[in-house]
């Protein structure tokens, strides 16, 4: 699979097409500049309750027994959450800790210099870089773009991918199913999945399995819908029907790979046509999620300009045993916290409907049974 992965890599580089967009309109986008902070913030010396601020060497030696009096206004200037503290003062005293007396505030404790004391561009320094280019921006970010006053961003423009369903049984929701005909799952499914990972999903017409014909929409998609990339899935393996190979002579594409070390999904295949990406992946819609996650999605981050040359994986632990395997399998699966539960459902690759709330997969290598809590690769979804 790993072999797979590197042959489409090869071919992929960032798009360099970018955009401006509106904060609001920046999650999930990626950045194709570097931020910056262009002020400090907070802009000013503030503090972060309401009491008085004053000078901490004006409070030396204050007790219960030898109360410090500090005039209002000259001595001690009343603050609130957030408001500015004026130049000279160092701390800022709790309201609750002091008593009036006519213009006078009294304390029994001392402070310490910089005590309830927040510093200007303590959270962020102006000329600070803030987040690089490639960052993928999420609404974590949006707090700090906001305190910064960013109005507009340059983001990397989104890969618009191309999906095409092939397979001669297939119809679109809303159409009649005829007999032995079923619906597109996977041209939504996979639609949806991208539309989640930040790109632009071209949803193309299911197709029958007829080579020309598929030739004829991969063309189309390249030339008139304007794709970077396209995701077919069907008609890759060695049936009678299975017309993506010869689509792919007619365009003259030249193949990437064809086949993988994996389960589900070992036909899948890729190739290019004039250096644009083919992922072909089989019909049944586990299958094609799943490669499309091993293979896709990282050559898919790269197009959009946060490069990760592998799927991200993490480690989690096995909440029950998992049986021996002779080949290298994806299995969805859930995660809660470190462990990992395989879905519930059947993991026929045919089988959709267990996929529902699944949140990994369990990049499963061959081997002998794995005891509970065994660590296992996952790939998070
Ligand atoms: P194939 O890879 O074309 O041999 O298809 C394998 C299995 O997946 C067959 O049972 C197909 O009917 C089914 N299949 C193919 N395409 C889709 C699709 N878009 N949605 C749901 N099932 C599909
Ligand atoms: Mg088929």
């Amino acid at each position: 699979m790993e072999a797979g992965l590197a042959r489409l890599m090869a071919l992929i580089s960032p798009l360099s097409r970018w955009e401006q967009v509106s904060l609001s309109a920046a999650p999930g986008r990626v950045l194709a500049e570097p931020v910056i902070a262009r002020l400090d913030t907070p802009p000013f010396p503030r503090s972060p309750l309401d009491g008085y601020a004053l000078r901490a060497a004006e409070t030396v030696g204050a007790s219960p027994g030898q109360p410090v009096r500090l005039a209002l206004a000259g001595q001690a200037v009343p603050v609130s959450t957030g408001s500015p503290i004026p130049v000279g003062l160092d701390c800022v005293v709790k309201a609750e800790d002091t008593r009036r007396e006519g213009g006078m505030i009294v304390l029994t404790a001392p402070l310490s210099p910089w005590q309830n004391y927040i510093f200007q561009g303590e959270d962020m320094r102006a000329g600070a870089a803030l987040f690089p280019a490639g960052t993928r921006l999420d609404w974590t970010c949006m707090g700090a773009l906001a305190a910064q006053g960013v109005e507009t961003l340059s983001v990397c423009a989104r890969p618009r991918v191309g999906v095409l369903s092939t397979g001669g049984e297939l119809a679109s929701p809303g159409a009649a199913l005829p007999p032995g005909g079923i619906y597109d799952a996977n041209g939504p499914l996979l639609a949806a999945r991208l539309a989640v990972l930040g790109m632009e999903p071209i949803l193309l017409p299911p197709v029958s399995d007829d080579a020309a014909a598929i030739a004829g929409c991969i063309h189309a998609a390249f030339t008139e819908m304007a794709c970077d990339f396209l995701l077919t899935t069907g008609g890759v393996s060695v049936g009678a029907e299975d017309s993506l190979p010869q689509a792919a002579e007619l365009l003259k594409g030249s193949v990437l790979f064809h086949g993988l070390a994996v389960r589900p999904g070992s036909p899948a295949m890729a190739f290019s046509v004039e250096a644009r990406p083919v992922l072909s992946l089989s019909g049944n819609p586990f299958a094609a999620l799943a490669v499309f996650e091993a293979i896709g999605r990282p050559a898919l981050d790269v197009l959009a300009g946060q490069p990760s040359p592998q799927p991200r994986r993490i480690f989690l632990r096995l909440a029950d045993r998992l049986p021996a395997s002779s080949v290298r399998r994806l299995i969805r699966a859930v995660s809660v916290g470190e462990t990992v539960t395989p879905a519930p459902g059947g993991h026929a690759s045919g089988q959709v409907y267990s996929l529902a709330g699944c949140n990994c997969l369990i990049d499963r290598l061959p081997g002998p049974a794995l005891p509970p809590g065994a660590p296992v690769s996952v790939l998070p979804l």
